[in-house]
């Protein structure tokens, strides 16, 4: 709460994860409200409300606006804006939204990989600016039909390291929202874990259009993971970061034969469902930065640009049903 007034939240991007954040925070009170380019899903959350299946199978039904064009939320002030479109999306999606930053308003992004913070440092002054990283996942089952599947830690900071007021305030807004939430100082570890995680799994996936699980079963797949990694691990450390997991290779190895084995990566389904991948951020991050430090990363440039090749050719590849 804000000198005794909710927080009002702007969730920008209202798919799977911006269902998720924007309904527990709804459920818990908070000012919410939704914007999202695709109207069919905007006009059911309008008309039914948002259906938000629960981890243990029960449902909620939010109830709030869900605009497509900042037009529609009318002139009161925003004091944060969650960003949860794809990292491809995030400029047109900031962009038509500029008229909605005020000098108050903050904003946080979630989003998996690198780069996201600094990119949102183009539209809000960054010491505004608020990074992180979730454990929580799920799913947009159809209009207005979000799916919530993984739980654990979401972990919030600044894009210019340090503590704010505003930080702790909104630990406890997630909190009280049901979504276990921690302030850090410093998120360089956590969303750079997380991103050898992704850089592991997302690409090589959706390469080969395999589950996690099958993918670690082969030594093929193995080979290439450690490929993969052992670059990303090479650079997160000349950054002096320092990662969540003592040998981050075999930490890929064991959730993916465990934890995560059964799980089909966003990138997979982006790939699957012809849609762009989020590869710059993820694979294409770890060349850029492995550039800026002297370091090779032959192994997630190859990866990288088969990816943008597959996601940038849907039109003209090649199916069995031609003639
Ligand atoms: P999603 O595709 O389900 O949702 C994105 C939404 O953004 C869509 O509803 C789309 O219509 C909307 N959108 C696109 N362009 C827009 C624009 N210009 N203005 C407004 N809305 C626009 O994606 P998601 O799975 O929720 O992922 C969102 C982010 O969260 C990604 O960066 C992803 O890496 C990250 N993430 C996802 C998961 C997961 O399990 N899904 C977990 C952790 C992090």
């Amino acid at each position: 709460m804000r000198d005794g007034k909710a927080m009002k939240i702007l969730i920008l991007g209202a798919g799977a994860m911006g269902g998720i954040f924007g309904g527990y925070l709804k459920n818990a009170r908070c000012e919410v409200v939704f914007l999202d380019s695709w109207a069919e899903h905007a006009a059911a959350i309008n008309s039914r409300g948002l259906q938000l299946e629960k981890p243990d199978g029960t449902f909620l039904n939010i109830r709030a606006l869900a605009a497509t064009s900042p037009e529609d939320l009318g002139p009161e002030a925003i004091d944060l804006i969650i960003v949860f479109v794809k990292s491809y999306h995030a400029d047109q999606a900031l962009s038509g939204v500029k008229q909605l930053i005020g000098p108050e308003t903050r904003v946080l992004t979630l989003q998996n990989g690198v780069g996201n913070g600094e990119k949102l440092a183009e539209y809000v002054d960054r010491d505004r600016v608020y990074v992180g990283g979730t454990a929580w996942g799920g799913r947009v089952l159809g209009p207005g039909r979000v799916k919530h599947a993984a739980v654990g830690e979401t972990y919030i900071g600044k894009l210019t390291g340090g503590m704010d007021g505003f930080l702790l305030e909104l630990e406890k807004v997630f909190r009280a929202a049901g979504i276990p939430a921690t302030a850090l100082e410093d998120t360089d570890s956590v969303i750079w874990s997380k991103l050898i995680i992704n850089v592991a799994f997302n690409a090589l996936t959706a390469l080969t259009r395999l589950k996690n699980k099958d993918l670690v079963a082969r030594d093929e797949g193995r080979r290439l993971m450690a490929m993969v990694v052992e670059e990303a691990v090479r650079v997160a450390e000349k950054k002096g970061i320092a990662l969540a997991f003592e040998d981050p290779l075999a930490h890929c190895l064991e959730i993916g034969a465990g934890a995560i084995g059964n799980n089909t990566t966003s990138m997979l389904n982006d790939v699957l469902h012809e849609r762009l991948a989020e590869i710059d951020v993820i694979n294409g991050a770890i060349v850029a930065e492995g550039r800026k430090l002297g370091l090779p990363t032959p192994a997630n440039e190859v990866v990288t640009l088969l990816l943008k090749t597959i996601h940038n050719t849907y039109g003209v590849q090649i199916r069995p049903d031609m003639p």
